[in-house]
């Protein structure tokens, strides 16, 4: 017998972004369904024979996705908020497709307007989720026959038996949230698993073998409630479809203290995450019955590096002598998903750099290779051995003057001269701002035209000094246009930056850029992480030169605007030979110095985004004082640089900070700016427990929907903030950053967040 080649999802937007691109014009009515479906077809048939000439076995159909996997399997569940009722009976082609866009991005049209769901993130990881919503007496029934059509048509494209992947009920469920009291998500498992069972059935009948249920939720920290579900969900679905091969997967985490409870459950195999967890191998193998087959993840599914043959044998070969080879497959760490589709698209890349990396199709590849190896290919072996050890040798990774000044950062570098109340006290008497003041957080639309502009300079149709023209005079017109509507701290509007995290890696050393390696960050968006291979500095000023053009085109204050040290991290692909934090201290030296140089220029606001503090934190309790220890303090030390009249933001989104608001009290930010909308003020409760005890502004209207708030509901949104925090310290913003919308609504919305400022102003 022979391992099996196991993968379990595939990037689906494509290696030129073309689902993104349907799904926008889809949006914007130039294209119909037809052409959206054949779009999305041809991608996955694309996909299914690269995965099949890489020679794998087990290949996942239903890991493609309109907009996300998570709202699939709500719709695939009949899980749809009542609010949607009206959409397939107004929508006059009662189509299926409009409801679950609606889902994500809410709907305006028809004479309806309603609110998209909430989105999350995806665990650790920049993918955002929409978030499930359960009432007390929730159904479930199979909707959408998406599952099953997609089986069919891999099973069409490939000649082969492909493996269905589902989330899994328990894990579906943990992901969600409850809409109303009195009632527990997980006490819905009992409803949720026939239903599961019911489509399993199908899928049998339909000729499926083995079938993928994500769980993730078993590699993190359970309640008892949790593990009975479990345990309730896999003996239903044993006793009800025994013929079912399942296989249940965990990533992003090792079993640790669950694996007994793990592998006891009534499954075929289980697949472990051996890149985050490689630990966690030695007890599986001693805790695992005679029954269970292991599916093992050793190639990175969520980086770019290339796999250190070396080691992942040690695993492979370990497990083998154990459980044999027929009980044993291999496969990447998670689903593909997080990694960017082609290496071999990339022509730019230093070729010794180029030389350690692997993008989602290598990495099947990678999996193949290290197949051929146990089955006796010595020669891939010696190749893989060079690449890794001329890695861990180069000059072009190890810079010893970078290493000695991170090495020698005091307690005083993280520390600013007064307290907080003191500099409060100045920069109120130095600013003179209303009650209640307005600002945003940054970016304003980037039009195609600005993008068109930045496509040409790289082309080299237009100057540097045209291109700088241009931008000049979108940021004046931004600026002027702010001013005539009365906000009180203006922003230049980031027309410069193509991404926030990508704007500054181009300027820093020690990072690459890909001109491919997109990943989905949510829906049709996708980002182009950074690579950083080597120690970070920074050569030269990143942001003045726009923050100091735009403070000298108005009287106003000007908000400088920076990316944080985390942040930067968190959305880049980071070395994997080094801790993350020493990677993060070098970057925290870099921005440091810029904070100080746009202080210099005479920039007195200065905004330090972290909207990735709270996704860098670890799954397990056990390990996140650790993380937040070095995570606060690279905050500190890129902050700490300036005088106290200099006023120093923050801004995060899609974060809950129940469990984390000391620590982001301690990152000692005179403003915080946080998403706060779509949970209608919910997230400032944990603010206003902790009686948190500097300024913030809540976001007051969510940006990922074109719809346009109201004056009205933007003032009770404040109403609320006003009775949880103390009037004097609220900031009134957007959620986010205006980049994705365009400007007509961008317009609208922020005159009627100005006007309902003023209303506040008067009222509160
Ligand atoms: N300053 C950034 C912007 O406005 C912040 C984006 C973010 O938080 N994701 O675009
Ligand atoms: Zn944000």
């Amino acid at each position: 017998m022979r391992m099996l080649k196991n993968n379990l999802g595939y990037p689906r937007v494509g290696a030129n972004r073309e689902l993104k691109k349907a799904s926008e014009q889809y949006w914007s009515g130039k294209i119909g369904t037809k052409e959206l479906f054949a779009v999305a077809r041809s991608l996955r048939e694309k996909n299914w024979k690269l995965q099949q000439d890489a020679g794998i076995d087990l290949i996942p159909c239903n890991d493609f996705s309109f907009y996300d996997q998570v709202l699939d399997t709500s719709l695939m569940l009949g899980v749809i908020p009542a609010r949607y009722n009206d959409i397939l009976i107004k929508n006059e082609n009662n189509k299926e497709i409009d409801l679950y866009f609606a889902m994500a991005r809410g709907y305006q049209k028809d004479g309806l307007d309603i609110t998209a769901m909430e989105m999350t993130k995806w665990f650790d990881t920049n993918y955002h989720y929409i978030v499930p919503e359960f009432t007390q007496n929730q159904e479930f029934r199979v909707f959408s026959e998406k599952v099953f059509e997609e089986f069919n048509l891999a099973k069409h494209v490939t000649g082969t038996i492909p493996k269905p992947v589902l989330i899994g009920p328990v894990s579906y469920l943990l992901l969600g949230k409850e809409k109303e009291e009195g009632f527990e998500k997980i006490d819905l498992i009992k409803k949720i698993v026939p239903v599961y069972i019911d489509i399993l059935k199908r899928l049998k009948k339909e000729g499926a073998v083995w079938v993928q249920l994500d769980e993730p939720f078993l590699a993190m920290d359970l309640t008892q409630k949790e593990k009975e579900a479990f345990v309730y969900a896999y003996k239903e679905i044993k006793k009800e479809c025994p013929e079912i091969k399942t296989l249940l997967t965990t990533y992003f985490e090792g079993l640790h203290q669950n694996t007994s409870f793990a592998v006891s459950l009534p499954v075929c195999a289980l697949h472990i995450d051996l890149v985050r967890a490689p630990k966690q191998l030695d007890n599986v193998l001693t805790l695992i019955p005679d029954t269970l087959s292991l599916s093992l993840g050793v190639v990175d599914g969520r980086n770019i590096w290339k796999n250190d043959y070396i080691r992942s044998l040690a695993h492979i070969k370990k497990a083998m002598a154990v459980i044999g080879k027929d009980r044993l497959m291999i496969a990447p760490s998670c689903s593909l998903l997080h990694t960017p589709f082609d290496l071999d698209l990339e022509t730019d890349i230093h070729s010794e750099i180029k030389n350690w990396m692997a993008f989602a199709k290598q990495k099947l590849n990678e999996v193949k290779e290290l197949n051929e190896i146990i089955e006796g290919n010595n020669d891939l072996l010696l190749e893989n051995l060079k690449d890794i050890s001329s890695r861990s040798l180069s000059k072009l990774i190890h810079k010893q003057e970078i290493k000695r000044r991170a090495m020698a950062i005091t307690d005083q570098d993280a520390q600013r001269h007064s307290v907080f109340a003191e500099r409060q006290k100045i920069q109120q008497q130095n600013f003179g701002l209303p009650l209640f003041p307005t600002t945003t957080i940054g970016s304003f639309p980037q039009t195609d035209d600005i993008r068109q502009l930045r496509a040409r300079l790289k082309k080299k149709e237009i100057t540097l000094e045209q291109y700088d023209l241009e931008i000049e005079q979108a940021t004046i017109s931004a600026i002027r246009w702010q001013e005539e509507i009365g906000i009180d701290v203006l922003v230049h509007g980031e027309f410069e930056r193509n991404d926030m995290v990508e704007y500054f890696g181009e300027q820093l050393n020690g990072f690459l850029f890909t001109k491919n390696g997109w990943v989905q960050s949510y829906g049709s968006r996708c980002v182009k992480p950074p690579v950083i291979y080597g120690d970070v500095s920074r050569p030269k000023d990143m942001t003045v030169r726009w923050s100091s053009f735009a403070q000298a085109n108005t009287k106003k204050l000007m908000k400088g605007m920076l990316t944080g040290p985390v942040t930067i991290l968190q959305w880049s692909f980071v070395r994997d030979d080094q801790p993350r934090s020493e990677t993060t201290y070098q970057i925290a030296l870099a921005i440091r110095d810029e904070v100080v140089a746009l202080e210099k220029a005479g920039i007195k606001v200065i905004q330090i985004d972290e909207p990735a503090i709270r996704e860098g934190l670890p799954l397990l309790k056990e390990d996140r004082a650790e993380y937040l220890d070095w995570a606060v303090r690279a905050f500190r030390i890129s902050a700490s640089g300036v005088k106290d009249e200099t006023q120093i933001h923050t801004h995060m989104c899609y974060s809950e900070f129940n469990d984390i608001i000391q620590h982001i009290a301690q990152m000692d930010a005179d403003v915080i700016t946080i998403e706060t909308s779509r949970s209608q003020m919910e997230l400032l409760e944990a603010f206003a427990d902790f009686k948190y005890p500097a300024e913030i502004g809540p976001g007051v209207y969510d940006i990922h929907s074109p719809r346009i708030p109201t004056v009205d509901e933007m003032v009770s949104l404040l109403e609320k903030a006003a009775v949880l925090l103390p009037a004097e310290n609220i900031w009134v913003n957007p959620d986010c950053g205006l980049k994705t919308r365009k400007w007509p609504e961008t317009q609208a919305a922020l005159q009627n967040m100005v006007t309902a400022a003023q209303v506040a102003r008067e009222k509160i």
